[in-house]
Order: structure tokens, then sequence, then C-alpha cells
């Protein structure tokens, strides 16, 4: 259906693998798009197939974790599409895979800044639009690493973590004004990343999937989707786990 007629989304790290199928979702969906990554190539494609399809764009490339690029990619989007109805925090990075004893301060700072602090930069630029038109949409890309942890990237699960802290906070103080805010918390999903992930380690993940395979991009896009409708009003500061039953096991 075309339940997002009207409004305007914002995806972060929308080149790469999950990013890329939640904005074609929102766009099927009704959605005008503003498209949001550090690297242009793959998001300036994704762009032009969008608009060939009859989508409105905007695309920015910023670094999540600059405050001042946030603001001025939001402010430019603004002025090509119109305030932001729906924000997707969707942009993430693992910087290093070390055992905790041997993990940089850098790769640690690196991985709060863009996977906590970078959705904490996007929300805080988009609220006051949503609060003045009491109606917002708010979807956090978490991690099935939030709840159990990742072996060797504990940057990286406790941004994922933090960022579920942050989501409850939305909800508590925004709720009122019309505003949700929820986080999904992915299990392995098929991605290029995943896709180069040495044999035994993907056998490793398979073998603790009850569903024995990994998820869809497309699967991850159509939970995004009704997060952002207005069927989805009363889900606020959820934690909703798309992991093949992964967290089981
Ligand atoms: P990906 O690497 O394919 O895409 C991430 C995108 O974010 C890239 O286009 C990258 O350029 C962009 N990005 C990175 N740092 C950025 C920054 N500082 N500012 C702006 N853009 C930036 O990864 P993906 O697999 O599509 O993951 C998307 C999200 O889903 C991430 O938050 C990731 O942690 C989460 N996730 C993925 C999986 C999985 O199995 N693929 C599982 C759980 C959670």
């Amino acid at each position: 259906g075309a339940r997002l007629q009207g409004k305007v989304a914002l995806v972060t790290g929308a080149g790469g693998g999950i990013g890329r199928s939640i904005a074609q979702r929102l766009a099927a969906e009704g959605a005008a798009l503003v498209l949001l990554d550090l690297h242009d190539d793959a998001m300036g494609e994704l762009a032009e197939a969008l608009r060939r399809g009859g989508t409105p764009v905007s695309t920015h490339c910023a670094d999540v974790a600059d405050a001042q690029q946030v603001r001025a990619a939001v402010e430019a989007a603004r002025a090509a599409l119109g305030p932001v109805d729906c924000l997707v925090n969707n942009a993430g990075l693992t910087a290093v895979i070390a055992p905790l004893e041997r993990m940089g301060d850098e790769d640690w700072a690196r991985e709060l800044a863009v996977n906590l602090t970078g959705p904490f930069h996007l929300i805080r630029a988009v609220l006051p639009d949503m609060v003045a038109r009491r109606w917002g949409r708010i979807v956090n890309i978490s991690s099935a690493a939030a709840r159990g942890g990742l072996f060797r990237q504990a940057g990286y699960s406790a941004s994922k973590s933090g960022l579920l802290g942050l989501t409850r906070n939305v909800t508590l103080e925004y709720a009122a004004q019309g505003i949700t805010c929820n986080a999904i918390l992915p299990g392995l999903i098929a991605t290029p990343t995943v896709e180069k992930l040495p044999p035994p380690v993907f056998d490793y993940a398979m073998s603790t999937t009850p569903a024995r395979r990994p998820g869809r991009t497309e699967e991850v896009a159509a939970l995004v989707a009704f997060l952002c409708s207005d069927e989805a009003a009363y889900l606020n500061g959820a934690e909703i786990d798309i992991d093949g039953g992964s967290r089981l096991c």
C-alpha cells in the first residue's frame, strides 16, 4: 500500500545494504526520500533509480558523527523536500574486531560516535519539526549485539545497547506529542559485508539461527515501513528482534 504518501523520510547509511532496501521500501510506500551517507557512489545510484521511479529525492554526503554536518544536511533537506516526518537511523559501523584488552581508544570512540552519537544528532535535528506538527516516526537500527554482545566487538555492542537507552528516552519525552521511537534488533542480515564473512563464522551463525538462513534486507525494510506508518502509533519505545529466532540460542 501507499501508507507514507505525502511524508518525507530520512534514511542514514542509505548507500549500504540495509539502508538501500529501507529507502526503496519507503519510496514504494509513497514517501519522498532524504538520503544521507558518508559516501556518494552507492547513494547516488540509488537516488537515480528512485527518481526514475517518480520519487522526489534529496541526497546528502555527511558524517552522522559530526553535529554540524548533520544540522546542515537536515536544513538542506528541509529546503528541498520539507520537514522530515520519518527518521531512520541506519548508518552504523564496526571500526575494529579485536579482543577488549587490545581495543584502541580511536576505534572505541568512532563506534560510539557513529552508532550512538550519530542517531542523537539526527534525532535532535528533526525533533523540533515533529513536535511542531505533532507527528513523527523515529526508527533506530540497533542490533542483536545489543542483547547478546558480539565476540571481539565490544565497542559495537556497547554502542548498540546505548541506542536502546536513547530510544526509550525519546519515547518518555515525546510520546505525548505524537512521536514514536522504536528500535529494531536485526540478527545476521544478508548484505555484501555479511557475504564476505569467513565460512566458519557464517556457518556458526547459521547453526545458532533457528531459521537456518540470514535475514533479507527487504524483511528489515518491511518492518521499518510498518513502524513509520500511522497504524503503528501505539508501538513506542519497543525493541523488536528480527533475527530468525537466534536470540533463543
Ligand atoms: P553497510 O556497511 O552495508 O551500510 C552502512 C552504511 O552506513 C554505509 O553506506 C556507510 O557508508 C554508512 N555510514 C557508515 N558510517 C557513517 C557515518 N559516520 N555517517 C554516515 N553514513 C555512514 O551495513 P548494513 O549491514 O547495511 O548495516 C546497516 C545497519 O544495520 C547498521 O547500523 C548495522 O550496525 C545494522 N545491523 C546490520 C546487521 C547485518 O547483519 N548486516 C545486523 C545487525 C545490525
